[in-house]
């Protein structure tokens, strides 16, 4: 396959991709990576006129820690994520959760950025982002705005961000002594988007958790999304194999899921719990996750 014609031109600079989404409107589109929207263009998915390349602009890749966050570029490459010290030892959840996106090759050219703005309700990297409590700094014509992860994702492929705006860096707390992060995801094949994934993020008063509990779950009908009454059900609560249990099981219950081509609703909900239940307890005994890709 190969896509309609269109024109490319390359931003310099973040206000030169401002002003080219500004000049071209609905008729341009960003290209990072290219491994999402590419692939639409070749399916025809994606026609944009115009491809406005974000690679040649400096400064928008690259990982920083600053006042207890880790900020990253919107360019940073998975591969980078993978490799950095930094994210390893302060988001333990990221180094969990990067090897189960597709394979190396599109790991090596995919940006953290390109993922969060496709929005895909089957990617790792929004399920993850609503765990860790992230924020993304977006820039347009009128300026720099922030918005929590939590209000970014509005729906299948759809999200807060407006056409001439462009994702700056996402800031992500650092995990703090108390902190214990999990992950797990069920794929049908090494590579493949998870049919269902999750994520969770647990502080500790002592032996109980306290109120500062994130559950988040992908591989659902329109996007990745919170389990909310799960985290209800945890907070101030110490960990018991019970109670994972039956924290799952609201989790199942409570988030969007539908039949596809993949998977029907109930197989789905089912792999919802059980990934719900093995990130809990890969976050509780704090040991690694299964089934991780290489
Ligand atoms: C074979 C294959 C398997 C895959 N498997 C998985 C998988 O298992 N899990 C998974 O999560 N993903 C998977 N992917 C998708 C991959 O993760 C993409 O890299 C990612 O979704 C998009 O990142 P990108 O940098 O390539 O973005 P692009 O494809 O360049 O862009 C994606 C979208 O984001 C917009 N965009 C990009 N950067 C910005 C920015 N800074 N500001 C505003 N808008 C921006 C673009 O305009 C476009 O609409 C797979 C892809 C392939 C080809």
């Amino acid at each position: 396959m190969k896509p309609a014609p269109f024109q490319y031109v390359a931003a310099l600079s973040v206000e030169d991709a401002i002003a080219l989404l500004s000049k071209y409107g609905s008729d341009a589109k960003l290209i990072a990576g290219g491994q999402s929207l590419v692939p639409m263009m070749n399916f025809r998915l994606a026609r944009p006129e115009w491809l406005i390349d974000i690679n040649r602009i400096s400064g928008l890749a690259g990982i920083a820690q600053k006042n207890g966050a880790l900020r990253i570029g919107s360019l940073t490459r998975y591969s980078e994520l993978e490799a950095s010290e930094a994210v390893q030892r302060s988001v333990p959840l990221l180094g969990l959760m990067l090897p189960h996106i597709a394979h190396k090759a599109i790991r090596n050219r995919g940006t953290i950025g390109g993922s969060i703005c496709h929005a895909d309700p089957a990617a790792e990297m929004p399920v993850a982002m609503l765990a860790l409590d992230a924020t993304f700094e977006l820039r347009g014509p009128t300026g720099t705005r922030r918005i929590a992860a939590d209000d970014f994702f509005i729906g299948q492929m759809t999200t807060g961000i407006e056409a001439e705006e462009i994702l700056i860096a996402i800031e992500i707390p650092e995990i703090k002594n108390s902190e214990k992060h999990g992950f797990s995801e069920f794929a049908r094949r090494r590579g493949d988007f998870a049919l269902a994934s999750a994520a969770a993020v647990l502080r500790f008063n002592g032996e109980r958790i306290s109120d500062h509990v994130r559950i988040a779950v992908g591989g659902l009908s329109e996007r990745a999304e919170r389990a909310r009454a799960a985290e209800a059900l945890l907070a101030g609560k110490a960990p018991t194999a019970a109670l994972i249990e039956e924290a799952a099981k609201a989790a199942a219950a409570e988030v969007k899921a539908g039949s596809d081509l993949h998977a029907t609703e109930a197989y789905r909900r089912s792999l919802i719990a059980t990934q719900v239940k093995q990130a809990l307890a890969v976050a509780v005994d704090h040991t690694s996750s299964t089934g991780a890709k290489k």
